[in-house]
């Protein structure tokens, strides 16, 4: 019997760059939905949302419906539904995450109204890359889990790769609040298991799941530790110095997603 298999691209340096696609994506999505193949895309990101991400990849040729894209933000939500009580959320995070959290229908409380003292009342403080982060957030925040509230980030990344350089991720912010709290934050995205249940929920019926992407320390530790095919990619963050002197290993390294859409027609081909 044939194995039925998935995808879960990581988005960022897999199928883009900035605003610029990879080459071959569009191709390899194309393959995909023609085979009925089922995939997702997984990015760690928390500033944008899923119908915000479809904008982004249909001005770049690449059209799939929202349903298939799982930004860590949206993951928090369907976690927290999941396994949480209903309260109050304090959240620091871009609108992505603003978003999910509004969509979660528990009451936000704001930095207004926290200065009124309803941090008190805060029951969960969640925590994505923020722009427009302030040191009232991190107090609030600080106030709320020291009060019992619980500590939630978005996902690990302290840090990533932008226009000017290296930018602090929600990884950073996350840490500034475990020094001021000494609370160990639940983290939802990539590599740990809160990802890997929300996006395998979406994944019924399939026998193996091919992760690609191209990071180490998210895409492929989260392959290994959840026993996907772990696909790595050189368009992004990692070279492939990186991964000979690592000790996490990769099942498959390609030089990109264009390589991949020749190997998965091979595939296709041999199981069919
Ligand atoms: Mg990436």
């Amino acid at each position: 019997m044939r194995r039925k298999i998935a995808l879960i691209f990581d988005m960022d340096g897999v199928l883009y760059r900035g605003n610029e696609p990879v080459d071959g994506a569009r191709e390899l999505i194309n393959l995909l939905k023609e085979a009925g193949v089922p995939f997702i895309f997984l990015t760690n990101n928390s500033t944008k949302d899923p119908s915000m991400y479809r904008e982004k990849l249909l001005s770049m040729g690449i059209d799939v419906p929202e349903d298939v894209i799982l930004t860590s933000g949206l993951a928090t939500r369907l976690y927290m539904e999941r396994h949480f009580e209903p309260g109050k959320v304090f959240v620091i995070g871009g609108e992505g995450l603003h978003r999910e959290m509004e969509r979660l229908g528990w009451g936000i409380v704001d930095v207004d109204e926290a200065r009124e003292g309803a941090w008190r009342e805060v029951k969960y403080v969640v925590v994505g890359l923020d722009p427009g982060l302030t040191y009232e957030k991190l107090k609030y925040a600080t106030l709320a889990i020291r009060n019992g509230a619980r500590f939630i980030g978005t996902n690990p990344d302290t840090t990533y790769p932008a226009e000017e350089g290296i930018y602090p991720g929600a990884g950073s912010i996350i840490a500034a609040l475990k020094a001021s709290t000494d609370v160990e934050p639940l983290i939802i995205g990539k590599p740990n298991e809160p990802a890997y249940e929300v996006a395998r929920s979406k994944l019924d019926g399939v026998d193996e799941i091919w992760m690609i992407g191209d990071r180490l320390d998210t895409d492929m530790v989260f392959a290994k530790r959840f026993g996907m095919k772990a696909v790595m990619v050189l368009t992004g963050v990692n070279t492939l110095k990186d991964v000979e002197e690592t000790r996490i290993k990769p099942d498959l390294v390609l030089p990109s997603v264009k390589e991949l859409l020749d190997y998965l027609k091979t595939f296709m081909e041999a199981s069919e």
